[in-house]
């Protein structure tokens, strides 16, 4: 397909949000930034301006954060009963499936995904998490101890504990998945009784700004979440830095992520939750299902155009079925229609940016140089927006940069192997531990790989399967703490120890 093809235009509900004036949500009102700046928002497939957004700097991050204390100290937010947090929850959730639509539209043109995927995917698995979330509001429990305390003999004490919100918390979001990102992480600590001061990727605003506006329509009292549309680097420091945050959550870069434990660890300590980047091994086994394994490889890569944390893009597969399997990947790459993410025909749209773009490039320039081959694909294409060719690349060496660094682009590296333990060493021989996946028939030899991966997550047959109940975060330097499931609720609430002298 073309890149050049012609996208049909957008519903005029999505036609009229863009066109909106779009502000910060400090303390429940839409407001411009105190500098009075904006910035534009580009369609990374046709390189248009579909909407200029408020930037957002310090001085907004200190007003909406002094919204967020308020809210969470003496504001009715402190008042509301776990069942009113998980109405409103389950509230957000039925709203936003109303929009849909809508919301798959605007990720298909300010993300460039393919409306189709934002609307199975992003969008779906959004309305499931505020509903997730809005069950666990109910069931956040502490426990009853049974004290000996031996240095006061014949004493007796009544100990429990509570869990309790954790406070004011900062969350800074990426681009690739904007509004599930967004979901993600207020969900869980809405649920917690937290309340949020949200900073959203510069490159996509749009869906968390529509966001806001349901949440507004919910009726979550004001300041309880605030949206900062604005460049890390002022905004998203800003709120790190800031000594009346009480955690931060982030997604992102490792590079960015060291840069927010420092600023926590230069003023108040806050808590820190951490979901990095991925350089994840997908093990393709001599026994495994070769048909089922084939297309499962090229949705780990391809999916989200390789745009995904989890991204399977080290391909390793036994020496017998390498050729094969090399083939089949290839041909499959070569049929993704690559276009603009509002085309129905489109499987694979753009890089979400000019700067994302010439990083895959730059990337693809490297292993080629270094010596590595593309079967397919390997460079950019289109004429305008920045399309990428999915690319297999194979004869790539351990050491070289598109083996050892995370490309965040569809570009895979299919790499052969012969010894099981060897494999499991290669596997492993990154800085990163996000996810892992192993293709194999033999279910008890697919276990045993599984527990000596290092890594948050492990496919077995399978690959990108998530679900709001599933813990999702990673070892090494792939973060801190775990995303949806129980295991986020815990990452918003701490733990008070009540004892009481009987
Ligand atoms: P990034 O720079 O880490 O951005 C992620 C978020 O952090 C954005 O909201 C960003 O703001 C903000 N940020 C940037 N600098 C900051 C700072 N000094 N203090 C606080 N917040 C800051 O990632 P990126 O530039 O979007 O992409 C670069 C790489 O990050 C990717 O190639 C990939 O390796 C990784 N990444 C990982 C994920 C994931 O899901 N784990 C997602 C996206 C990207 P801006 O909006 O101004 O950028
Ligand atoms: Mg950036």
């Amino acid at each position: 397909m073309s890149t050049t093809l012609e996208a049909p235009s957008a519903s005029s509900a999505t036609e009229q949000f863009l066109k909106q004036q779009h502000k910060l949500l400090i303390n429940g009102d839409w407001v411009e930034a105190a500098s009075g700046k904006r910035f534009d928002v580009i369609n990374p497939a046709s390189e248009d301006v579909i909407a200029t957004v408020a930037e957002g700097d310090s001085e907004d991050v200190q007003r909406a954060v002094a919204a967020a204390r308020k809210a969470f100290d003496t504001g009715p937010w402190s008042r509301t009963t776990p069942s009113e947090r998980g109405k409103l929850l389950w509230k957000l959730g039925d709203l936003l499936e109303q929009h849909m639509e809508e919301f798959a539209e605007i990720e298909a043109l300010d993300n460039g995904k393919p409306k189709a995927a934002a609307l199975g995917g992003d969008v779906t698995l959004a309305i499931d998490m505020f509903r997730y979330m809005a069950g666990w509001a109910t069931k956040i429990e502490g426990n009853t101890m049974s004290l000996s305390v031996p240095y006061m003999p014949g004493e007796e004490f009544h100990s429990y504990t509570l869990q309790e919100p954790v406070g004011v918390v900062g969350q800074i979001i990426p681009w690739n998945f904007p509004l599930l990102m967004a979901a993600w992480k207020l969900a869980p600590a809405l649920a917690a009784g937290c309340t949020i001061v949200l900073k959203v990727a510069e490159e996509t605003p749009m869906s968390a700004i529509r966001l806001g506006q349901l949440i507004q329509e919910v009726g979550f009292p004001p300041g309880v979440v605030n949206i900062i549309t604005g460049y890390g680097e002022t905004a998203g420091a800003a709120l790190s830095a800031h000594p009346d945050v009480d955690k931060i959550a982030f997604t992102g870069s490792t590079e960015v992520g060291k840069l927010i434990v420092k600023a926590a660890g230069e003023t108040n300590l806050k808590k820190i939750t951490l979901e990095l980047g991925g350089k994840s091994p997908n093990i393709i086994l001599p026994d495994a299902d070769i048909e089922q394994a084939i297309p499962g490889a090229a949705n780990a890569i391809f999916f989200n155009h390789g745009q995904c944390c989890c991204a399977g893009s080290r391909l390793f597969v036994h020496k017998k079925q390498f050729d094969r399997v090399v083939e089949g990947i290839s041909e499959a790459a070569s049929q993704i229609r690559v276009g603009p993410g509002m085309h129905p025909d489109t499987d694979m749209g753009p890089m979400v940016s000019q700067i994302q773009h010439n990083r895959v490039c730059g990337y693809l320039e490297s292993g080629l140089e270094e010596g590595a081959r593309a079967v397919v694909g390997g460079k950019k294409t289109g004429d305008r927006g920045y399309f990428i060719e999915p690319t297999v690349l194979v004869d790539t060496q351990k050491d070289m940069k598109v083996i050892r660094e995370e490309i965040f682009g569809p570009v895979v590296a299919a790499v052969p192997f012969d010894d099981l333990d060897e494999l499991v060493d290669s596997a492993n021989d990154t800085q990163y531990g996000l996810a892992a996946a192993v293709w194999t028939r033999d279910i008890s030899l697919g276990h045993k790989i599984a527990r000596r991966l290092k890594a948050g997550t492990v496919w077995v047959n399978c690959y990108n399967v998530f679900d709001s109940s599933l813990p999702f975060g990673g070892y090494k330097q792939s973060g801190w703490g775990r995303e949806m499931g129980y295991e986020a609720i815990r990452n918003y609430t701490q733990t008070k120890a009540v004892t009481v002298h009987l």
